[in-house]
C-alpha cells in the first residue's frame, strides 16, 4: 500500500496570528516533508497568493485556504474552507466585514484589561499584529507575555482572554450559513476546525454539524495539533457517522508557541475519506 500524503491544511502566517511570513511557512513546510499544503489565515486572504507562489517555488502542491470565525448558537466556531476561488467578490467582502469587527473588539478589551491593572494593552497588541486590521487575542497575549503579566499565552488565555475572564470580549463573526456558502459556491469545501475545542455538548454539536451539512459543509477537521489522540479517534468516527470529508492541519502559529510543527502530525485514522481526494481539480 502506498504511505498517505503528507497534507498539512491548516496554518498561520503573519497576515493573520502566526509569527512567520508565508514564504517562510512554504519552506518550513518542505522541509518537515509537506507535500499538499493550505495556508488558513483567521479571515484574510491576503497571503493566498504569496502562499501559492511560495509552494509552487518549493515544489509543494497548493490549496488556497482560509480559517472564517463563525458565531454559532453564541459560540465562537472556526470554519476551514480549502480549494475555494480566492477572488470571489462575496468571500472577500464577507471577510472585510468579519475583520471590521475587530477593531473595536480589541480597543474594548485594551479597556477591560486597563480596568484590572495591565495598561496600553491595544498599542502592545498591534506592535505584534503584521496586520494592523487583524489584532487577535494571540497578539494581546503575546503582549502580556513581553510585560511578564504571564510566561506564556496558554497562562494569558486561561488568566484573561477566555470566556468570564477580565479581557474577554463577546464578539459577533460571520454566520455559519454565509461562510459556508462563500467557500462553496467559489467550488471550495468547508470544513468545521478542530471541533474538541468547543466543549459542546452533545445536543449542540449535533446541532452545529446537521446545520453546517444543510449549508453545504462536507468536512470536518479530524486530526489537528489541536486534538488530543482520543480526540482524533472520536472525530473520526463522528465523521464515519456523520458522512464527513476528513481533514488533517498542524494550526502552526510559531516555532515557539504551537506544540506541533507543520506537516508533523499523525496519518488520518483508517477508513476515512480525505478532504483533499474530493479536491484533486482544485490543487496547484
Ligand atoms: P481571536 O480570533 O482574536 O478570538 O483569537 C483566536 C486565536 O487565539 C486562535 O486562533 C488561537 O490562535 C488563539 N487561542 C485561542 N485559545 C487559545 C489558548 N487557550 N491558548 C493559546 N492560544 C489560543
Ligand atoms: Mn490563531
Ligand atoms: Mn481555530
Ligand atoms: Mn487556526
Amino acid at each position: 500500500m502506498n504511505a498517505p500524503i503528507n497534507a498539512d491544511l491548516h496554518c498561520h502566517s503573519t497576515v493573520s496570528d502566526g509569527t512567520l511570513e508565508p514564504e517562510v511557512l512554504a519552506a518550513r513546510a518542505k522541509a518537515n516533508g509537506v507535500e499538499l499544503w493550505a495556508l488558513t489565515d483567521h479571515d484574510e486572504l491576503g497571503g493566498q497568493q504569496r502562499a501559492l507562489e511560495a509552494a509552487q517555488a518549493q515544489g509543494m502542491k497548493y490549496l488556497t485556504g482560509v480559517e472564517i470565525s463563525v458565531t454559532f448558537a453564541d459560540v465562537t466556531v472556526h470554519v476551514v474552507g480549502l480549494g475555494f476561488d480566492h477572488t470571489d467578490p462575496q468571500m472577500v467582502e464577507g471577510l472585510a466585514d468579519t475583520r471590521d469587527g475587530r477593531g473595536p473588539r480589541a480597543l474594548e478589551m485594551s479597556n477591560q484589561l486597563a480596568k484590572v491593572g495591565i495598561h496600553g494593552a491595544y498599542e502592545g497588541a498591534l506592535k505584534y499584529a503584521g496586520n494592523p486590521k487583524l489584532v487577535s487575542r494571540t497578539h494581546f497575549a503575546r503582549f502580556l507575555v513581553e510585560s511578564g503579566v504571564c510566561r506564556d499565552t496558554s497562562e494569558v488565555f486561561r488568566k484573561y482572554l477566555t470566556e468570564g475572564k477580565p479581557g474577554y470580549v463577546e464578539h459577533r463573526w460571520a454566520k455559519l450559513g454565509d461562510a459556508v456558502r462563500w467557500i462553496t459556491q467559489g467550488g471550495g469545501i468547508a470544513v468545521i476546525a478542530h471541533p474538541a475545542r468547543y466543549n459542546l455538548s452533545p445536543t449542540l454539536e449535533y446541532a452545529l454539524f446537521t446545520e453546517f451539512k444543510q449549508h453545504g459543509g462536507q468536512g470536518v477537521e479530524v486530526v489537528t495539533g489541536s486534538h488530543s489522540s482520543a480526540e482524533a479517534i472520536r472525530y473520526g468516527e463522528l465523521a464515519r457517522e456523520l458522512d464527513l470529508l476528513a481533514s488533517r492541519g498542524s494550526d502552526f502559529h510559531s516555532p515557539t508557541e504551537s506544540h506541533v510543527d507543520l506537516g508533523k502530525l499523525p496519518p488520518l485514522p483508517a477508513g476515512l475519506t480525505p478532504v483533499w481526494s474530493q479536491l484533486r481539480d482544485r490543487i496547484h
